[in-house]
């Protein structure tokens, strides 16, 4: 047991966890109150009337595998919201314990945090600096977890990663760095996760939903010192992940679709860019930030308008004006070569 157990909540650590019923597929299911029997048409692999593997084994040799960490490391569940809301509930203590933020940043940080009663702080990004780390200024704070996003969501840059790094060393015994890289398939940048090894404060959270396309499955992946994952693995529902999404993920993650991926976040990258050309030249705009994710950030003279013109066209961009520092800002998703000329003819 090391520091990162003393981090969590005394509760947790102590907290024995629920026994579920024994996972051996070698032997017949005559302990977990299943009906022996499919329902009328159920045509999946294992059978919708057994309940799931817990932390399916196939399912984290693949995700270890997709994103080149031990499986030992990998924590998988309902995306990584439900990750984020772990991690909170583990490690902060009701009225207590606070989790660090960086606004404009994606706002569940916030909200899992305020779920539990945790503090808030906030230190933003500094948006003259192409929405950069106040690096000394985190560094002077004080918090239980540290909530990052690269590329940001919805400011689009990547993080400094050498300025990342400080911040774990820095914050060793005292802190978890969590680096959110829902979107990192976008940006020309390998994981930070390769540095878990020599950090063990720092934790990745990673999903299935933006590059895979698998966003209705619901599957995100927590990457982290096996002992965190010892730790979320206690507090998570024991059958976290529904069965249809293993049978989903196991058939949608093989070598056809890895390349189908991969040709489309180039595509997105390319669209993107012709995106944010094409934006920057109408009169209502007032810049459109660079991004490494698959979506622009822009900022409109006329915010209303620009939204109103988008809807009117049959196409919903997200309002981000109640971020600190984004007044004027929308937040546009890349869409299809046909959306994205159809939002430009709208918003001309
Ligand atoms: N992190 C970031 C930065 C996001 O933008 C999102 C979704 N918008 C998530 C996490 C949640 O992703 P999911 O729960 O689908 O894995």
């Amino acid at each position: 047991m090391s520091w990162l157990t003393n981090l969590a909540r005394p509760e947790i650590a102590n907290l024995k966890s629920y026994e579920h019923a024994v996972w051996d597929p070698a032997l017949e299911r005559m302990h977990a109150n299943e009906l022996p029997w499919r329902a009328l048409g159920d045509n999946t692999d294992a059978g919708l009337n057994r309940y799931p593997e817990p932390q399916p084994r196939e399912l984290i040799a693949r995700l270890s595998a997709l994103y080149d960490v031990a499986p030992n490391c990998v924590l998988a569940g309902r995306g990584s919201d439900e990750m984020i809301d772990l991690l909170v509930r583990v490690f902060c203590r009701a009225g207590e314990d606070s989790v660090l933020i960086c606004p404009p940043t994606f706002g569940m940080y916030a909200v899992s945090a305020r779920i539990q009663n945790a503090q808030v702080v906030s230190i933003p990004l500094q948006a003259d600096q192409g929405f950069a780390l106040d690096e000394q200024a985190v560094l002077a704070a004080d918090a239980k977890l540290i909530f990052l996003c690269s590329p940001n969501n919805p400011t689009a840059n990547l993080l400094d990663e050498a300025a990342v790094l400080r911040i774990a060393a820095h914050f060793e015994g005292r802190a978890l760095v969590v680096m959110d890289e829902a979107y990192i398939e976008f940006a020309d940048r390998p994981s930070i996760a390769r540095h878990i090894g020599a950090a063990p404060q720092l934790a990745v959270l990673r999903t299935l939903s933006k590059a895979h396309g698998l966003a209705g499955a619901r599957c995100g992946t927590l990457i982290a010192n096996p002992e965190v994952i010892g730790l979320l693995r206690k507090v998570i529902s024991p059958y976290a992940i529904p069965q249809l999404t293993v049978e989903a993920a196991l058939r949608l993650l093989q070598a056809p679709q890895l390349a189908v991926m991969r040709s489309r976040v180039e595509e997105v990258r390319r669209e993107r860019e012709k995106l944010s050309a094409a934006l920057r030249q109408l009169p209502n705009t007032i810049r459109v930030w660079p991004s490494a994710a698959n979506f622009v950030l822009a900022e409109f003279h006329d915010v209303d308008r620009a939204l109103s013109r988008s809807r009117a066209a049959g196409l919903l961009i997200r309002d981000v004006r109640t971020q600190p520092g984004l007044g004027k800002a929308l937040r546009i998703s890349v869409g299809t070569p046909e959306q994205n000329d159809r939002l430009l003819e709208a918003l001309k």
